[in-house]
């Protein structure tokens, strides 16, 4: 297992849901974790709580990652970087009066999720190959992306968020093979529906959890944000696993 005691992590969405549960396990795991995320009470809140740092950061802006950054390598030698921020922005193709989706809304969506984790990763993983190997084995650190099942399926009024997440999936292998030279993995999970602040409430809401039925899981339940973060732990801490998509729904496919 990589020995993640006296590193460095950045969690972006680290405020809330699976990168928040991701915070705490690397915590755990000796790392010290930067909550890079919009959410500064919540952030700083959880920051507190496990002996880590909030940077207040917007994951589209090059200044806001390169500071997060920065700030992880005060608190040790960057070896992790997580990026779950991300959102949706439920919007069908054209509308009920037969009028085109805004395209700012589809961009918005794109930007966040996709170019911002792109924009993050990048920079850390530059900051984890200026770094001094960790093992005897030549590594230097690992990227995980939360992209989405989603990305394989998708349901109406999904098309910027499937578009992103099938970006980050796709993606995942050329960064492996741009990364390995210096030592650095990369993996994505695509989780299904895990209960988070993500869904909000409403009839969009509900319209996810109805999906439920599909479960070949007993009983059939939505995941839960530390489940989703073992997942990421063992993308993480396990040194073969490397430029892998892993599919992360207990079980539940969407049709
Ligand atoms: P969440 O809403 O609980 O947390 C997302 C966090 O991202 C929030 O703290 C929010 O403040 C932050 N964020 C949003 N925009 C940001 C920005 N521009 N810069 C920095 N931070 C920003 O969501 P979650 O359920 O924990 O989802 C985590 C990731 O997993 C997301 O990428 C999401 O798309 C993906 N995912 C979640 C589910 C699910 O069922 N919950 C399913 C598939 C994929």
């Amino acid at each position: 297992r990589v020995n993640l005691e006296g590193s460095s992590s950045i969690v972006t969405g680290g405020a809330s849901g699976i990168g928040e549960a991701t915070a705490r396990q690397l915590a755990e795991a000796g790392s010290k974790v930067v909550i890079a995320d919009l959410n500064e009470e919540r952030g700083s809140q959880i920051a507190k709580e496990i002996g880590g740092v909030f940077a207040k950061c917007d994951v589209t802006k090059t200044e806001d990652a390169d500071a997060a950054v920065a700030t992880a390598c005060e608190l040790g030698p960057l070896r992790v970087c997580v990026n779950s921020a991300g959102l949706g922005l439920p919007a069908r193709t054209i509308d009920r009066n037969n009028e085109p989706m805004d395209i700012k809304g589809f961009d918005f969506v794109i930007q966040v999720n996709l170019v911002g984790t792109f924009n993050v990763l990048s920079r850390a993983a530059a900051a984890m190959a200026k770094t001094d190997v960790m093992d005897t084995d030549g590594s230097r650190g690992v990227i995980v992306n939360l992209a989405s099942c989603a990305a394989f399926d998708g349901q109406i009024g999904q098309a910027s968020y499937s578009a992103s997440k099938a970006g980050v999936a796709g993606m995942t292998l050329p960064i492996a093979r741009d990364l390995s030279a210096v030592g650095i993995r990369v993996n994505t999970v695509a989780p299904g529906l895990i209960d988070t602040p993500i869904y909000g409430e409403g009839e969009h809401a509900e319209a996810f959890k109805a999906h439920l039925g599909q479960s070949v899981l007993f009983p059939k339940r939505l995941g839960r944000g530390e489940e989703l973060a073992f997942t990421v732990m063992e993308c993480i801490t396990n040194p073969y696993l490397n430029a892998e998509v892993i599919r992360m729904d207990g079980g539940i496919r969407m049709p």
